[in-house]
């Protein structure tokens, strides 16, 4: 059994839009497991990390990334990606597809699309780079697909599958809904890629009549990525149903803007997503979510308790993934971090309102601390924690 005991947290972000903020100062953890959250907690830990005031976060989810092969990326040709992520405050990647694989011929025909799901799959469930979970093997829908293979990929254990390279105008013969209702019968999600055409130059566009038909769970980049549908069709998605609305680094931020006031409008702060839809033709960004966070705070206007959710609580939600809570029974994916030297902001939290970058001090993921003391991809925190032996 391991254990580390993390005392003197400032502010503690929760992760769970219902009660974004915890009135806490320590946070136990023993075998990966967060087990008490409370006030002086004093617990006899193997770790003992003092905060020494800094902010507590659940380890951010990208809802929206584009794996290959283990850290390497054919999209930009660059290695080491997820370790840079994970210094950006990144513990867990949902893929939306592996569709960089060299020489994919695009769309896949149905065994290909399978047979490149099951393998990044079965190659991330022995893989965790820096200890990163990364949630691949999301199958491309294309025509032709049995129901059997929602079996293989469900005996698999992957949870996604994505719209990205069908052709709508099938949409008659049914096709399409049944994949709907194969993968809901077997607790797999739908997301669809929204809006224009990506990089690919195959990727079909859909907008509010084909996700109408469709009805997924998840609306892939609606704001764009990066060709948002037309702004009024995004608000009549926000207005007439229930799906989550995703927003990534890659898309158009006036849109950002235009969603989150109709979000508002409507209450639905619990449907909204944060990703980056990276790496990709908008590269790699180790503190895309970081900034993400920022500009809904600082530009949207939403607390920033709140952002933190819907780049982890909500992502973990949305996928059906139990990650993205900071809370007792749940993993220690924590994040501490602290304003940078120089910022105005008081806090973390402060620096998402105000728009400046937080510094990463420590990054833990399932317990296991994967950045002890500073990230090697933001500027350092005013405030750095200290990592020592425990005892008392
Ligand atoms: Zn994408």
């Amino acid at each position: 059994m391991s254990s580390i005991l993390i005392k003197n947290i400032g502010a503690l972000a929760t992760g769970d839009l219902r009660n974004p903020l915890r009135h806490a100062d320590s946070i136990y953890v023993e075998d990966g497991i967060v087990r008490a959250i409370g006030k002086g907690i004093d617990y006899r830990a193997d770790t003992v990390v003092d905060a020494r005031g800094i902010t507590a976060i659940p380890g951010l989810v990208d809802s929206h990334s584009h794996p290959t092969f283990g850290e390497f990326t054919p999209a930009q040709n660059a290695l080491s990606w997820i370790t840079h992520y994970m210094h950006g405050g990144v513990t867990a990647l949902v893929s939306a597809g592996e569709l960089h694989f060299p020489g994919l011929p695009l769309p896949p025909e149905p065994r290909i699309a399978l047979s490149l799901a099951l393998l990044t799959k079965r190659c991330f469930d022995n893989l965790r780079p820096s200890g990163v979970k990364v949630y691949a093997g999301t199958l491309l829908l294309v025509p032709g697909l049995k129901e059997e293979d929602f079996d293989s990929i469900a005996a698999a254990g992957i949870r996604l599958v994505k719209f990205i390279f069908y052709d709508y105008s099938l949409l008659p013969n049914g096709e399409a809904e049944r994949y709907v209702q194969w993968a809901k019968k077997r607790e797999i999600k739908v997301k669809i890629h929204s809006g224009g055409v990506s990089r690919s130059g195959v990727s079909q566009v859909a907008g509010v009549e084909i996700i109408g038909r469709i009805s997924p769970d998840i609306v892939g980049h609606i704001t764009g990525g990066p060709i948002p549908m037309p702004e009024e069709e995004m608000k009549q998605i926000v207005d007439n149903t229930d799906h989550y609305l995703e927003i990534c680094s890659s898309g158009n931020a006036r849109l950002v803007l235009s969603l989150i006031s109709a979000v508002k409008r409507r209450g639905a702060f619990h449907r909204v997503l944060v990703g980056t839809d990276t790496p990709g033709g908008t590269g790699i960004i180790p503190r895309g979510m970081l900034r993400q966070v920022g500009f809904l705070s600082s530009v949207a206007g939403i607390p920033p308790q709140e952002a933190v959710a819907m780049a982890t609580g909500n992502v973990g939600r949305a996928h059906g993934l139990p990650i993205g809570t900071l809370e007792e029974g749940k993993a220690a994916d924590i994040v501490l971090l602290d304003k940078i030297h120089g910022s105005v902001a008081k806090d973390a939290l402060d620096s998402f309102s105000k728009g400046d970058l937080p510094g990463i001090s420590v990054v833990m993921i399932d317990g296991k601390i994967t950045v002890p003391g500073r990230s090697q991809q933001t500027p350092p925190p005013e405030r750095q924690a200290r990592i020592g032996e425990g005892g008392r």
